[in-house]
């Protein structure tokens, strides 16, 4: 049990602090609120970002919508309707833009923890250029501030509540119905475990595993957008997330069935399920919605601002 009270110490110490350890790489601040009907891309935001690359441990700058179209290549598929690409550019880079006004990187770069700032293709691909200059400088708002649109691969249903999973109540990251997903990729994930590997993914904590496996798993309750939000296991409760990462779950939409000699765990959705699904924003731009309709589904009471008045330091 205290290993079990210590590891959520730490989880929800992560999430408390993880933000407030990493500050990004805009040069300046404030944006310019305008009206939706006067939010004209420039083509170019002229801001520069400075990116921190693990790989090859170094520091680059470059220009925003650079960063903005190489993060969409590494995050989109190829064959990606164009109107989801220009959603997910613009997400993007209201995530860039939240993370530098909330002084979240303790110097002047973004991270490439993809958890938080994003990860990086080597080259951009032609439509994510594209979708990047056709959108330059358009980021959300929310009271005059960069939005912190977060988004996903896949929800079952509908997407999560952020304040059930980070504690802050952040008015547009609400639970919203998605569209049926279910021919979508990343949407159902089967895992199977042995017995043994199964109960070896919780030898940390004081589980007790009798022999009646139907006893194993006990009451579970779920979060607004139908995730696993604490579930009973060997006779302690665990939150979902824990469970989802020490199985190496996709998603925190699951079900654990164990059987003779196997564990069989379905996950449905994938990712953190907050904000915009990609996988519905798809559909969406499919059905023939364009960008803004599906950025202002998602992201519900947010403004389309452009990025304007970033000073180089
Ligand atoms: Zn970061």
């Amino acid at each position: 049990m205290k290993n079990y009270v210590c590891l959520f110490g730490a989880v929800f110490l992560w999430c408390v602090l993880m933000p407030a350890l990493v500050k990004p790489a805009i040069a300046g601040q404030a944006v310019e609120n305008t009206n939706e009907s006067e939010v004209v891309s420039t083509g170019d935001s002229g801001v520069s970002v400075c990116y921190f690359d693990s790989f090859i441990n170094q520091k680059i700058n470059m220009g925003l919508e650079n960063y903005v179209a190489r993060a969409l290549s590494f995050l989109m598929p190829e064959n990606i309707p164009y109107e989801t690409l220009k959603a997910q550019a613009v997400a993007i880079r209201s995530v860039v833009c939240y993370r530098y006004e909330n002084n979240e990187h303790e110097s002047f770069y973004l991270c490439s923890d993809p958890e938080h700032c994003f990860s990086l293709a080597a080259y951009p691909r032609e439509d994510c250029v594209k979708a990047a200059e056709e959108t330059a400088g358009v980021i959300l708002t929310w009271e005059g501030k960069a939005a912190l649109a977060l988004s996903h691969l896949s929800s079952l249903i509908k997407t999560e509540n952020y304040e059930t999973v980070y504690g802050k109540k952040i008015p547009y990251l609400v639970s919203l119905p998605v569209y049926d997903e279910k021919d979508m990729p990343g949407y159902k994930t089967t895992v199977k475990l042995t017995v043994e590997d199964f109960k070896g993914a919780f030898s940390d904590y004081s589980v007790v595993f009798n022999d009646d496996k139907e006893k194993w798993i006990g009451k579970t309750e779920f979060t607004q957008g139908g995730r696993v939000y604490i579930t009973e296991i060997g006779g302690l409760r665990f939150k979902g997330s824990t469970v989802a990462r020490l199985l190496g779950l996709k998603s925190l939409c699951f079900s654990i069935d164990i059987n003779e000699d196997e564990v069989v765990i379905q996950t449905y959705g994938n990712g953190s399920g907050i904000g915009m699904s990609r996988n519905t924003a798809v559909l969406m731009a499919k059905e023939g919605e364009d960008y803004k309709k599906i950025l202002e589904y998602f992201y519900p009471g947010t403004s389309f601002s452009v990025i304007k008045a970033y000073k180089q330091n």
